[in-house]
């Protein structure tokens, strides 16, 4: 009988000058970046946050300390590829996952396929599995004020 999981994560980083805005392992042309001890990679860190949420494996937080400087400036695509090495070990497989971006700033639209693109390859699944979306916040709050960026991730696994 086949057995399924579902697991959610959640991020917010700050946007600042002078870092390249990272998101889901692909670089988006923008005038801010985003503030971190990693490369702040919102929506990896919230996809990987949901990956260890299914498992019921802790967080990001457990597995790569934000005090480390081992993960100064660490490249985000590394902790995703952790967490589907222990997906992985237990024998878990992707069912899809739906990703959520909320900034004000830059339209997230033009640049969707690409993120598709690149989630489904660091998942090594079909684009058809992977969702992204984006939403501004009407101008309101911290994100609507462009302070900061939101990501959301669910994940389905499955076996
Ligand atoms: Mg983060």
């Amino acid at each position: 009988m086949t057995e399924f999981r579902i697991g959610r994560g959640t991020d917010r980083h700050l946007f600042v000058e002078g870092r390249p805005l990272m998101l889901g392992g692909i670089k988006i042309p923008h005038h801010l970046g985003l503030k971190g001890h990693s490369d702040a990679d919102a929506v990896l860190h919230a996809l990987s946050d949901a990956l260890l949420g299914a498992l019921a494996m802790g967080d990001i937080g457990e597995h790569f300390s934000d005090t480390d400087p081992q993960n100064k400036d660490l490249d985000s695509t590394k902790i995703l590829k952790y967490c589907l090495t222990l997906l992985r070990s237990e024998q878990w497989f992707i069912g899809n996952c739906d990703v959520i971006i909320h900034c004000q700033q830059p339209k997230i639209g033009p640049h969707r396929l690409a993120l598709r693109e690149s989630l489904a390859k660091l998942l090594n699944c079909a684009i058809d599995k992977v969702s992204v979306k984006a939403k501004t916040a009407e101008g309101l709050g911290p994100v609507g004020e462009g302070l900061c960026l939101d990501a959301e991730a669910i994940v389905l696994i499955s076996k």
